[in-house]
């Protein structure tokens, strides 16, 4: 598999990572790719379990009944701007557990998902993939919203110039 170029890291986004319902394969794996063997540091992320300072979600594991409250929770608790990856076809689809009575499929199903890495389990190069177009994805997210900010403070400021004519 080709790896996605190095990104240009201006921050070091913040990674959390949550293990759904896997049978813990791609949970191994992601921590293979965070430890030093794989090293996924060296593209500039960190990891955290602090929801509140992540700007990356790693999601393993498909999603049931017990861990949708929990995933989206987690989501709604990082801050803006985010990005979401799905690892392994568990988290992409429901996987080879799709069809069983207490799942009802990928990571999608609760929260919008950016990227899915696939694989069963998903190999430490797809993950590191995974996160590197996450790092990119994360950048041009940032600096959209600095553009978006930019444009909102600019129309607070025209508002007050004409309140008086309200
Ligand atoms: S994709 Fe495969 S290894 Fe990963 S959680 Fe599902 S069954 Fe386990």
């Amino acid at each position: 598999m080709k790896v996605s170029k190095r990104p240009k890291v201006k921050r070091s986004p913040w990674l959390l990572h949550y293990d759904g319902s896997s049978c813990n394969g791609c949970d191994i794996e992601v921590l293979a790719s965070l430890t030093p063997v794989y090293d996924a540091e060296r593209f500039g992320v960190e990891n955290t379990g602090d929801p509140m300072q992540a700007d990356i979600f790693l999601v393993t594991g498909g999603i049931n009944s017990q861990n949708a409250g929990v995933v989206k929770q987690l989501y709604d608790q990082m801050p803006r701007p985010k990005v979401v990856v799905a690892v392994g076809v568990c988290a992409c689809t429901g996987g080879v557990f799709k069809d069983c009575y207490n799942i009802q499929g990928g990571v999608n199903t609760v929260i919008p998902v950016d990227i899915y890495v696939p694989g069963c389990a998903a190999r430490p190069e797809a993950i590191i993939d995974g996160i590197v177009q996450a790092v990119k994805l994360f950048e041009k997210r940032v600096k959209q919203k600095v553009e978006w900010d930019a444009i909102q403070s600019e129309e607070t400021e025209y508002d007050k110039d004409i309140s008086p004519l309200r």
